[in-house]
């Protein structure tokens, strides 16, 4: 589905991605594992165009999208869930919804799409209200994955949904983002610091380190292995 060649970005003179190559199975969730600033971020904001690589090609079913507008690639159906959440803390909740389904005309579709994430993340719902920015961090989480749903992305991208989070509220979005991956048959691919969660859904993962891919494998091989263990499972 997705597919990365050897590329390469860079801040200026800092070169944050080293000739990275990945590939994302239609279905599967990816998950791709570092340390802070390891390049991850950069990995995602490059695919849908926010940085663009400066050499190397991305391939989105088989088509070159690497030179094209972060528009042009949302459009294709690529949504990302930046870190941070970055929600629209004056709208109220159901006015972000809105805005994640600002590119459709599909009324009908919009309506399931939204009963599909209030059933998903009830809180939502009660909540649909109140402003963006008075929600907790967990509920901002939920908000902005919702949002992005709204679009009905084939491709989701996940920039560190844990971060700052309970570990309560994070295994509930774990499990969620599994049951979305099942039930929409929407494609994942997740970034994290906290690769234990991560690898227990994902079918497959990346290590990244300082911009340089240095390992994959399935992600039960990958959490059984003693260098994984040691520097990202704290084993
Ligand atoms: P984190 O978990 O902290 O978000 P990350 O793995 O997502 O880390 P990136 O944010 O992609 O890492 O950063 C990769 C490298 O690029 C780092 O060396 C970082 O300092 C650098 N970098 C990131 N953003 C910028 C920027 N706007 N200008 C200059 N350098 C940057």
């Amino acid at each position: 589905m997705l597919e990365l060649r050897n590329v390469q970005t860079f801040y200026g003179n800092i070169q944050a991605l080293k000739e990275i190559t990945l590939e994302i199975g239609e279905g599967e969730i990816i998950t791709l594992i570092g340390a802070n600033g390891a390049g991850k971020s950069t990995t995602l904001m490059s695919i849908c165009g926010i940085v663009p690589p400066r050499s190397g090609e991305i391939l989105f079913r088989g088509e070159r999208i690497e030179r094209l507008g972060t528009d042009q690639i949302v459009a294709r159906g690529i949504c990302q869930v930046p870190e941070g959440r970055h929600i629209f803390p004056q709208l109220t909740v159901q006015e972000n919804l809105d805005m994640g389904a600002f590119l459709r005309t599909d009324k009908g579709g919009i309506r399931q799409d939204l009963d599909y994430v209030f059933a998903l993340f009830p809180i939502l719902e009660e909540r649909r209200h109140q402003a963006g920015g008075n929600l907790s961090g967990g509920e901002q989480q939920m908000l902005a994955m919702s949002r992005a749903l709204m679009a009905r992305p084939d491709l989701l991208l996940l920039d560190e949904p844990s971060m700052g989070l309970a570990p309560l509220v994070i295994r509930q979005i774990f499990e969620i983002i599994r049951q979305i991956n099942q039930e929409q048959n929407t494609t994942i691919f997740l970034v994290e610091q906290n690769a234990n969660q991560a690898l227990r859904i994902a079918n497959r993962g990346y290590v990244i380190e300082t911009g340089r891919i240095t390992l994959t494998d399935s992600a039960d091989r990958l959490l059984t292995n003693p260098e994984v263990q040691k520097a990202y499972l704290g084993i």
